[in-house]
Formats: structure tokens, C-alpha cells, sequence
């Protein structure tokens, strides 16, 4: 057993400078007060004519990027892949008229 305490932050350093990956937390982030900066919008890519636009963060702190892997985001591409039946439902019904 270690007796040595050290920050969250200071682990994240330590475990990338060993070379190690640990999985993002933007909640558990958001917890231990760290701020997310947007990084920007990327394209959702949640179909072949995808125009949607999700954005992208990355803490300050340990400097975890989401990668647009959020409930916001999956929102969006789920709208999307909506749309795209609904319009492909109403071409359908244009040929039909
Ligand atoms: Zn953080
Ligand atoms: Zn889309």
C-alpha cells in the first residue's frame, strides 16, 4: 500500500507520460469543477449526404476530447437519420401523386 496521494490531474499527466491511454469522462469532468472548451464542429457523418454539424470539446485540465461523443450529439444524428426516411417517404409520395 502507497500512502502517496496526488491529484486526478496529476495521474492523467502521469499515465500519458508512461504512454498509457485512459478513457475520457467529460461527466466525471464536469464533476471535479474542469472546464470544456469546444474544439469546434465536426460533421456528424450519420449519412452518405450528412450536412449536420456536432461539436466537439476538450478539457482544459486533463485534456480529454469528446470526440462529439455526446447525448447532445447523438440527438442530432438521430434526428437526422429520421429526416432522411421522412424525406425519402415523401419522394415516394410525390411519385405516387
Ligand atoms: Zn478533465
Ligand atoms: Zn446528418
Amino acid at each position: 500500500m502507497s500512502d502517496v496521494t496526488i491529484s486526478e490531474a496529476e495521474y492523467h499527466r502521469l499515465l500519458k507520460k508512461a504512454g498509457e491511454a485512459f478513457e475520457p469522462n467529460p461527466a466525471k469532468c464536469r464533476e471535479n469543477g474542469h472546464v470544456w472548451k469546444s474544439l469546434g464542429g465536426a460533421n456528424a457523418g450519420c449519412c452518405r449526404d450528412c450536412q449536420c454539424s456536432i461539436a466537439v470539446s476538450h478539457c482544459i485540465v486533463c485534456g480529454d476530447c469528446d470526440y462529439g461523443e455526446t447525448p447532445e450529439n447523438a440527438e442530432i444524428i438521430k434526428d437526422c437519420s429520421f429526416r432522411e426516411e421522412l424525406e425519402a417517404e415523401a419522394a415516394l409520395d410525390e411519385e405516387a401523386a
